[in-house]
């Protein structure tokens, strides 16, 4: 019998509290109240919250019977008032049931457990919980609603079904259905179609959940930080005219039409002596090595300097943007690109057309399309692939084909929780918050 769990569900301080109960004798958690559940299932009901004869709190309860519950189990949710004191005595009259504080994401991994959802779904309430803009809110219900698992699924029974036919064909070689293994690099050439649609799905829409990573650079004083001010509209990075003010790198979210984008500000990157300095500078190429955009920002009131040519040159076969700053100035710089937005990062001109480049140069898929956003699950389809790419086109080993399949399959049973390793379940929901 699995333990009796509980935790505050929502932030403690707000006006209400909910404190959930999971578990087979989640129901005893009317012994803190002062009458018992006698209204149906999924009804909420007026009690008073009891240690002994003392009132703690005037709460509104709801049970609900497994297995048509969250988490499968018997679970009673308690609407507390949401003050501190108030929520720790419930807390603590629920430890004295017999019950255990739930671990983070305790209640999703017993939904998980108990068939409830599978692992990309139990996945996607997190992604919901920590959505920020959006894009990344609808892509997560999306997932929550089976969108990976039956995507999936789809290619999942397709090797399963070639894999029977060629376990049938080794164990009964004389009897093998010569259709069947005649079927089988068109079976397994779709399922690589399948997934191969998949992963790119996940590279264009990975940025709704990790945001899109757009790494701003140039040499100090060119306006880096005014930019970054622009715009997140706030003045978040230190606007100085001394070069070489932003030593590290500043890291911020915004969200554009829907899409959470991560500016990140970088140190001026230039020739220098001063080691904290070269040590930002570092950071700034390493960064730009991993982003999904450079914003390369040069000074238009001034003439091209050995700096800028080497920068150009650096992020020249990158996804980058070249900007022209101080376009309010009388303008001195001639550029051997034609690409490029002239802007006023102090004075807010073209800083509109430039938020439109960037979702044009950035953006996902379109919202209908959105199936994959999770770095997991691309890594694990990507290696699915690979495990069928290594079955030759003809003339294969029957038992080497049956492997590759079994290692795809292995790898889409980690995305959907089918298949995979209680620590790696374990490391997953250690992620979640408690109470959810
Ligand atoms: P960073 O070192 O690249 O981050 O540059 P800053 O944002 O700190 O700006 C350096 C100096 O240039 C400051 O004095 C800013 O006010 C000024 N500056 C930034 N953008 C513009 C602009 O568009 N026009 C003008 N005239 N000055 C600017």
């Amino acid at each position: 019998m699995a333990d009796t769990i509980y935790a505050p569900s929502s932030a403690i301080g707000g006006a209400i509290a909910v404190i959930r109960i999971s578990g087979d004798a989640a129901m005893q958690a009317t012994r803190i109240f002062d009458r018992g559940f006698t209204a149906k299932p999924g009804y909420l009901r007026h009690v008073k919250c009891m240690a002994g004869e003392q009132v703690i709190d005037d709460c509104m309860a709801v049970f609900f019977h497994a297995p048509h519950t969250y988490t499968g189990e018997d679970m009673v949710e308690i609407n507390c008032h949401g003050g501190p004191m108030t929520v720790q005595t419930i807390l603590s009259l629920l430890g004295k049931q017999g019950f255990r504080p739930a671990e983070p994401g305790e209640f999703t991994q017993r939904a998980f457990e108990n068939g409830k959802m599978d692992l990309s779904q139990a996945e996607a309430v997190m992604d919901i919980v920590s959505a920020g803009a959006e894009r990344s809110l609808n892509a997560a219900i999306l997932q929550l609603e089976g969108g990976v698992k039956d995507a999936v699924l789809e290619i999942e029974n397709r090797l399963t079904d070639a894999l029977s036919g060629i376990d049938a064909a080794i164990d009964y070689p004389d009897e093998a259905e010569e259709d069947t293994l005649e079927r089988l690099p068109s079976e397994l050439e779709t399922a690589k179609t399948g997934l191969n649609a998949l992963i790119e799905n996940g590279r264009r829409n990975r940025v709704l959940r990790d945001g899109v990573r757009i790494v701003i650079l140039g040499r100090p004083n060119v306006g880096k930080s005014s930019l970054l001010n622009r715009l997140m509209n706030e003045d978040r990075a230190i606007v100085t005219d001394i070069p070489g003010t932003t030593r590290d790198i500043l890291d911020e979210k915004a969200v554009i039409s829907g899409v959470p984008i991560r500016f990140i500000d970088t140190a001026g990157i230039r020739n220098t002596r001063d080691q904290v300095e070269q040590i930002g500078v570092d950071r700034a190429r390493r960064a730009a090595e991993t982003a999904d955009l450079v914003l390369l920002m040069l000074d238009g009131s001034t003439e091209l300097s050995t700096d800028d040519r080497n920068l150009l040159e650096e992020t020249n076969g990158k996804k980058r943007l070249i900007l022209l700053n101080k376009c309010d100035l009388p303008q001195k710089m001639s550029l051997p690109d034609k690409e490029f937005l002239q802007i006023s990062a102090k004075e807010g001109l073209g800083i509109d057309a430039l938020r439109s480049k960037l979702l044009e140069l950035t953006a996902p898929g379109s919202a209908e399309e959105t199936i994959i956003t999770n770095e997991r699950h691309i890594r694990l389809l990507e290696l699915a692939e690979e495990a069928l790419n290594a079955i030759p086109q003809n003339e294969f080993e029957l038992d080497c084909a049956a492997t590759d399949i079994r290692d795809a399959l292995k790898c889409l049973g980690n995305i959907t929780g089918s298949d995979i390793d209680e620590s790696v379940i374990d490391q997953i929901f250690s992620r979640f918050c408690v109470g959810k």
